[in-house]
């Protein structure tokens, strides 16, 4: 009751006689359960098994809760949403995270999994989303089983237990009649945060308001190039070229000058030493005279936030 005087009289009556029965045990013994009871918090083992964090998360266990009122009110915060921090507020009030670790040190594919751990926590496995058809534009709604996520789950590779991992370079290899290698690392939490800067990854604005830019779901297609770039530049931290290691200026330089063959030999590595979980889907379009297929990631919607509407 905000404001009981407010109200017409004979509402007023009917507040105080409700009020008046003071059978309130059944509420004191809601209220008296600590906060444990009604989020308990679980153990997941990450997709990373803990593997690339300096022995702080011992086979990758940490404890996640489900997403409460706290979760709510960041939504509802237009600064947190515009600056493209709410999936990380989300981790950092949902997971604990070991003594000398933030959300900056996750690995990416540890924070996707996060996400929709905390989603099928929260408010269930399934998933409804919305896409729109590259080919004819129409909006579809596509229903998915988050739990199916996790078959998708790929682990740490054993050959590559410690960064930077080594990938030899084939064609500029040849090339120069040298040994050149790329040294590479896993990308984190903290670097996505500087590609993305100032990029709306999650838009939880009900459809039908006015937005300030691009599509609801992800990234513009400008800056999924920008990204591209900054991407390789982030992961390689340096070459090795017969035997010799060095991370100065010159790394952007050589980078700059790489085949395409090489770029792709460096993606393909990473993508396979990478943990974390597949989140490509595929869909229909539904539009009868279009009925396309084709391929996206699971996109952080507004459903995201709310269980499906059955
Ligand atoms: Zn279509």
């Amino acid at each position: 009751m905000a404001d009981k005087d407010s109200l017409p009289e004979a509402v007023k009556e009917n507040v105080a006689r409700v009020f008046s029965n003071k059978e309130s045990d059944a509420l004191d013994n809601i209220l008296s359960q600590e906060d444990d009871y009604f989020m308990p918090w679980e153990d997941v083992v990450l997709p990373s098994k803990g593997v690339y964090y300096d022995n702080l998360m011992p086979d990758g266990i940490i404890k996640v809760k489900p997403m409460g009122i706290d979760v709510d009110k960041m939504m509802a915060n237009q600064r947190i949403v515009a600056s493209g921090e709410l999936l990380n507020k989300i981790i950092e009030a949902c997971v604990k995270l070991p003594d000398g670790m933030t959300v900056n040190d996750l690995l990416a594919g540890d924070q996707y999994f996060l996400l929709y751990y905390l989603r099928g926590i929260t408010h269930g496995n399934d998933y409804e989303f919305v896409s729109d058809c590259p080919s004819c534009g129409t909006k579809s709604t596509y229903d998915y089983n988050l739990s199916d996520l996790s078959k998708t789950i790929k682990g740490p590779n054993p050959d590559y237990p410690v960064e930077p991992m080594e990938v030899e370079l084939p064609y500029i290899s040849e090339k120069t009649k040298s040994s050149v290698s790329a040294m590479v690392r896993l990308l984190r939490v903290k670097d996505m945060r500087d590609m993305v800067r100032g990029n709306v990854v999650i838009d939880p604005i009900k459809k039908g308001k006015a937005r300030s830019r691009g599509q609801s779901n992800g990234i513009s297609k400008q800056s999924a190039d920008d990204i591209y770039t900054k991407n390789i530049t982030t992961a390689v931290i340096g070459f090795k070229v017969d035997g010799k290691v060095f991370s100065d200026d010159r790394k952007d330089k050589l980078i700059e000058k790489l085949h395409q063959k090489d770029t792709v030999t460096i993606r393909e590595f990473i993508d396979s030493i990478t943990p974390g979980i597949d989140t490509s889907v595929d869909v229909t379009c539904q539009n009868n005279e279009c009925n396309r297929d084709y391929s996206i990631s699971l996109p952080f919607g507004e459903n995201f936030f709310r269980p499906s509407k059955k």
